[in-house]
């Protein structure tokens, strides 16, 4: 046996907080780098969030775009996975605080958080309207949405539905469109009941156009798709208050009420109100300040990357590109000073396009190196870069396949649904069913009704050298005679399933 006594070098703790775009890449960057790292976040889940709005309008299951984020160890030994919320930082004694009082010291820190919506303080519009951010609130969405269209098959439609979308950037119009589509597809099959002229999909905007980061043949193209689905577009307008029953809206200094079941808040992005806790530079929306390799403004050892990441002399778009360069970056930034290496050449993000879709088929594209792209050719290519920018095969694998399927079987209205709570009666309500209950497809609906015209007008039969082989419908088959006898009787209640 050796007496020798090992000495073990403790290795620099490098600390990530966020587990989205930005914060993965870095942790995924530092696999080969002599250092430890913890990567902290507030859910033990990766978040997807260009894909929310599937979720939120029943196109996509949660867990499609969600990843678990203690599988970054299945290809990586030097990290591990803290669930917390970081509370408060102390830059001097290196270390954090997560809520419930655990404390995480570092050599390096990044702090790659994302960013929440932004209220602008408008009335009404934090306690009432939803935003977009996390999964939990794309299924409060699609749970809401549903939930309204139940309570109004069962009390019926008098009175008009609107689901109000603020704000007319990507995740507005994808989002409304997305609506507009189940509208005008689904719900005149899955829903007979309700009038889908009487259901509005609303996009309110301030700009004259939507998209407004885009080229302007794409923005017109876009209002255009979103035209053609039957979306109200509100441009120009502003929201003045969110009310629980609809949104006042302003345009050209007059002021409307709009009544709605829901509004969608897509509009507006802010930093974390927890970030002011955190000792560090903040710039215009809160976001820290950094300079030219990411590092937070007067310190050494912190960077900021992604959405919450702003360099005051160039500002980048908070998309997940920048997110994901930003965090290739500063891992090459620590590798190469744990390595005592010179510092690399200062981050410069490289711009490689933005997409939007509007709905099936229907898609702006401005990608580097290509002509600007609208229609089917940009769509695809939208799906194909989300599938494939998304996290974990089998995540790939069933978004293709639910995205596929929708495309493929539009016919069989199949949403992904969740809980909705019960439907209270405003009024004594009683659904008698015809008996038997029929629902046909056009195609058997259109050979009865050829049936009946037969049966009616015994006048018009073919000659009569053919009419013996021609029994009368009701002798030969049985259960045609049943439907024969389905007229309500009068004062039933029907509801109107073969609308
Ligand atoms: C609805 C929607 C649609 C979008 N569509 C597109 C698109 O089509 N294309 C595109 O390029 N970009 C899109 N974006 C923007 C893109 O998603 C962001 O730019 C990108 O996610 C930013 O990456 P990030 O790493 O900075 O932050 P995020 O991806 O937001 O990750 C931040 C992480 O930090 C965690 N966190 C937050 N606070 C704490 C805390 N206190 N303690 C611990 N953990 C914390 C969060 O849980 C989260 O996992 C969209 C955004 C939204 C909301």
């Amino acid at each position: 046996m050796s007496d020798s006594v090992a000495t073990v070098k403790k290795r620099p703790h490098v600390v990530v907080v966020g587990g989205g775009f930005g914060g993965i890449a870095a942790v995924r960057k530092l696999k080969r780098a002599d250092v430890d790292v913890t990567l902290i976040d507030r859910h033990t889940y990766n978040t997807f969030q260009p894909l929310l709005y599937q979720v939120a309008t029943a196109s996509l299951n949660p867990g499609d775009i969600t990843w678990f984020l203690r599988a970054i160890r299945a290809n990586q030994s030097n990290v591990r996975f803290i669930k917390g919320n970081v509370v408060s930082m102390d830059h001097e004694a290196k270390s954090l605080r997560l809520e419930g009082g655990v404390d995480v010291t570092y050599d390096y820190l990044v702090i790659a958080v994302g960013v929440t919506a932004n209220f602008f303080g408008i009335p009404g519009a934090a306690e009432y309207s939803m935003p977009l951010y996390r999964r939990s609130q794309a299924l409060a969405v699609r749970d809401k949405m549903f939930a309204n269209l139940e309570e109004a098959a069962v009390n019926g439609q008098d009175r008009d539905l609107r689901i109000v979308v603020v704000g007319g950037g990507a995740t507005g119009v994808e989002t409304a469109g997305a609506f507009a589509e189940l509208r005008n597809n689904d719900m005149p099959t899955t829903y007979p009941e309700l009038d889908t002229k009487r259901v509005h999909i609303t996009l309110v905007e301030m700009l004259p156009h939507v998209l407004a980061p885009f080229h302007p043949k794409l923005r017109d193209y876009a209002k255009k798709s979103l035209e053609k689905r039957d979306v109200e577009l509100r441009l120009e307008t502003a929201v003045k208050e969110v009310r629980p029953d609809g949104v006042l809206v302003e345009n050209g200094g007059e002021q409307q009420f709009l009544p709605a079941g829901m509004v969608v808040w897509a509009s507006g992005i802010t930093a974390h109100s927890t970030v002011r806790d955190w000792s560090l530079p903040q710039g215009r929306g809160g976001r820290v300040e950094t300079d030219e390799h990411l590092r937070v403004k007067g310190m050494q050892d912190v960077f900021a990357i992604g959405d919450v990441s702003v360099s005051p002399d160039e500002p980048l778009p908070q998309l997940a590109q920048p997110a994901l360069q930003g965090g290739k970056h500063v891992a090459d930034v620590i590798r190469r000073q744990v390595a005592g290496k010179s510092a690399p050449k200062p981050f410069k993000y490289k711009d490689k396009g933005t997409m939007a879709t509007i709905g099936r088929s229907s898609a702006v594209a401005e990608i580097k190196h290509l002509p600007r792209l609208t229609g089917f050719p940009a769509w695809i290519i939208w799906v194909g870069l989300h599938v494939a920018t998304l996290l974990g095969n089998r995540n790939r694998f069933a978004t293709m396949t639910n995205l596929t399927a929708k495309y493929l079987f539009q016919k069989s209205h199949n949403a992904i649904v969740g809980e909705t709570p019960p439907v209270v009666a405003l009024k004594p309500v009683v659904v008698e069913a015809r008996s038997p209950l029929r629902i046909e497809s056009k195609s058997s609906a259109k050979k009865a009704a050829a049936k009946a015209t037969a049966k009616k007008a015994p006048a018009k039969k073919a000659p009569a050298k053919k009419a013996p082989a021609k029994k009368a419908p009701a002798e030969k088959a049985p259960a045609q005679q049943a439907s024969a006898d389905e007229a309500p009787a009068a004062g039933e209640t029907t509801l109107p399933f073969d609308k």
